[in-house]
Formats: C-alpha cells, structure tokens, sequence
C-alpha cells in the first residue's frame, strides 16, 4: 500500500497572512501526521512557505510550469525556478489551466519532462467534463489523457478530478472514484510505466472537504487526494490530512 498524499492548491489565493497562519499550524501538526502533505501557493508565495516548511517533511510546490528552461516567455515560471524557489512538485495540467489557457495534453507532457529534469514530481490532472460524463465518455477521455499526457519514464502523481466536482461542493461517488481509479490503474499498465505503474500514487480531487475526505481517502485505489477551497483553511487541511 503506498502511503497517502494530501495537496493543497491553492490556485489564486492566499497572502502572507496565510503563509504564516497555515505554515504554523502545519507544522505543529507534523509530528502527528501519517500522510504525506504538499502545499502549492501562488508562485509569489512559494518561497515564503517552502522556507517556513523546511526542516519538516511537508513539501512546497508549484501550481505550474513552462516547458522550456529559460527565455522570452513573458509571466511564465521555469521549473528550475521553482525548484529554486524551493518547490519539490509541481501542478500539471489542472483542468482551470486546459480550459482558459487551452494546454493540451502534449503540452502538459512536455512540461512533466521539464519538471522531471529539474528535479521536480509532477502531479498530473485529468478528468472529464460533466458533458463527457453525461455521454458515458470517461474512460475514453481519461485514456486518451493519459496516453497523451504522462511521458515515458514517468515518475510522478497522478490527480483525478472530474471537472464537475472541482469548486462546485458536489464531489464524486466513492463507488464511482472506485471504478475510475480502477480503470486509471489498468492504464498506467498499458503504458508501460515501471512496476505496471503500482508505485505511482493516484489522488482523487473535486469538492473534498473535511467531512468527504475519510470516506474517500479509504476508498480503493484512492492513494491521496487533491484539496482546493478547504486547503485554505489551516483546521480543514490539517483535519483532512
Ligand atoms: C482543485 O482545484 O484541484 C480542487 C479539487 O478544488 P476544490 O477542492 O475546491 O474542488
């Protein structure tokens, strides 16, 4: 069994404030905590918490990256940059990124491969939309999602999160997560990670709360969860880890 991993996104939000409240209470929780945990603050905040995290085994990440090293990519991030910033991981292909920047699968496969060089995990999202769910197209989507996005050699996290269950309070099934993280299973195999893909940790995302997060994190095949709303709120995050 792979020991769990809990994230927060923090996608827009936070301050310094933040940094500091969350920052304290994660780390007075630590001595106590039997999952992994990961905080990705906004990169201007990155530096603030992976220097008030360090020395814990809480880890600091960013919420994306670009796939070159360096250049004329205006309000673009490296992930040597990350990494400087003191990030371990690193946010690929979150669905608000597919639909407003337009990424597609490929471009979020180049970015693992940068992420990868730079020393950084990749945590890559994939999920259908609610009209692809209501057509019965998940598995197809999903499969084409990993086929297209996770690079050969592929050493990182994969989060499911059905794009009708994030920030919308409506998470999906466990019998559901259960079926999906089955079939997520069965295509890390078919691609030919190393171990068949058993030691890639799949996290559920969408909607988990404090109250959803037992049920879902015991579900099978759940190895973790991705957090956003309730990952602002120290007591919640803790609560939920
Ligand atoms: C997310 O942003 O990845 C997410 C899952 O958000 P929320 O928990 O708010 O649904």
């Amino acid at each position: 069994m792979l020991r769990k991993l809990v994230v927060g996104n923090w996608k827009m939000n936070g301050s310094l404030d933040l940094v500091r409240a969350m920052t304290a209470e994660l780390q007075s929780a630590a001595p106590d905590l039997t999952c992994d945990l990961v905080v990705c603050p906004p990169a201007t905040l990155l530096f603030e918490v992976a220097r008030a995290l360090a020395g814990s085994r809480i880890g600091a990440g960013g919420q994306d990256c670009h796939e070159a090293g360096n250049g004329a990519h205006t309000g673009d991030i490296s992930a040597a940059m990350l990494r400087e910033a003191g990030a371990s991981w690193v946010i690929l292909g979150h669905s608000e990124r597919r639909s407003a920047y337009g990424e597609t699968d490929s471009m979020v496969r180049r970015k693992a491969v940068a992420a990868a060089a730079a020393g950084l995990k990749p945590i890559i999202c994939i999920g259908e939309t609610e009209q692809e769910r209501d057509a019965g197209r998940e598995a197809e989507v999903i499969g084409a999602q990993i086929r297209g996005s996770i690079p050969e050699g592929f050493d990182g996290v994969i989060a499911y999160e059905p794009v009708w269950a994030i920030g919308t309070g409506r998470s999906a099934q466990a019998q559901d997560i259960a079926h999906i993280h089955a079939f997520i299973r069965t295509q890390l195999e078919q691609i030919g990670l190393e171990h068949g893909g058993r030691n890639t940790r799949v996290l559920y995302g969408g909607s988990v709360k404090a109250d959803n997060a037992g049920l879902i994190l015991a579900t099978q095949n759940v190895d973790g969860v991705l957090v956003g709303g309730a990952s602002l709120i120290p007591g919640d995050f803790i609560a939920i880890a």
